[in-house]
């Protein structure tokens, strides 16, 4: 697997360092600068959030319908938590009962995204938290999760469609992420250390899917 991003508590430290220096500016009569200072560093202090709006989606192709927020945790990634994997799944299920399943607070597991079998995309969590999917807290914290409507046992499942709007999809977070395009990257919930998931499934095509990613990393934006 890829080298974990250092942890950012040194740059926290600093946050508070410069917070003090901002304070002690401020006391000499620069209050004016101690509040730019004060300004560009409040999100590196811990507990207090970017500003977010309600509907706001990262991938401009997704639909969004929050999750239960009892299925993903505040954070504030890729400052906190470096985002250096997509894991793919396949639901088991509808699509709308995958929806369903992640608007209830006591599933405990939801994805970032859900793509539907005719390639319509759905958001539910924001790239900035934790989603509860891989049932690995590391792999949670260091990735986003996106479904795929269908049952690992039917092949039919895998669209053409689904395939294409999965693939523009990873290819956009592995640009905004830095993220390589390789198998060690995007991977399957099968492939998290410690889980009893068998999807994507033996039908899902990751010669298809990772050829479809890399053409869409290189197509103009
Ligand atoms: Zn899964």
């Amino acid at each position: 697997m890829g080298q974990r991003k250092a942890p950012k508590d040194g740059d926290r430290k600093v946050g508070r360092r410069a917070l003090l220096i901002g304070g002690a500016a401020a006391a000499a009569g620069s209050a004016v600068l101690a509040r730019d200072e004060l300004a560009r560093l409040w999100w590196r202090t811990p507990g207090v959030e970017r500003p977010r709006k309600e509907g706001e989606v990262d991938y401009g192709g997704a639909r969004w319908v929050a999750a239960s927020d009892a299925n993903w945790r505040r954070a504030d990634r890729p400052d906190d938590f470096g985002i250096d994997m997509v894991i793919v799944h396949v639901t088991q299920g509808s699509f709308d009962s995958a929806v369903k399943a992640f608007q209830d607070p006591g599933h405990k597991a939801a994805t970032h995204y859900i793509v539907r079998q005719d390639g319509h995309v759905t958001q539910m969590i924001r790239e900035l938290d934790v989603a509860y999917h891989a049932g690995n807290r590391d792999y949670n914290e260091r990735s986003v999760g996106i479904e795929h409507e269908g049952f690992v046992d039917r092949p039919q499942d895998l669209t053409d469609e689904m395939y294409e709007a999965s693939a523009r999809l990873t290819a956009r977070i592995c640009a905004r992420y830095d993220i390589p395009v390789d198998r060690e990257h995007i991977i399957g919930h099968v492939e998290v250390p410690g889980t009893d998931h068998t999807d994507p499934g033996p039908h899902w095509d990751w010669d298809k899917y990772m050829r479809l990613v890399r053409q869409a990393r290189t197509a103009p934006a």
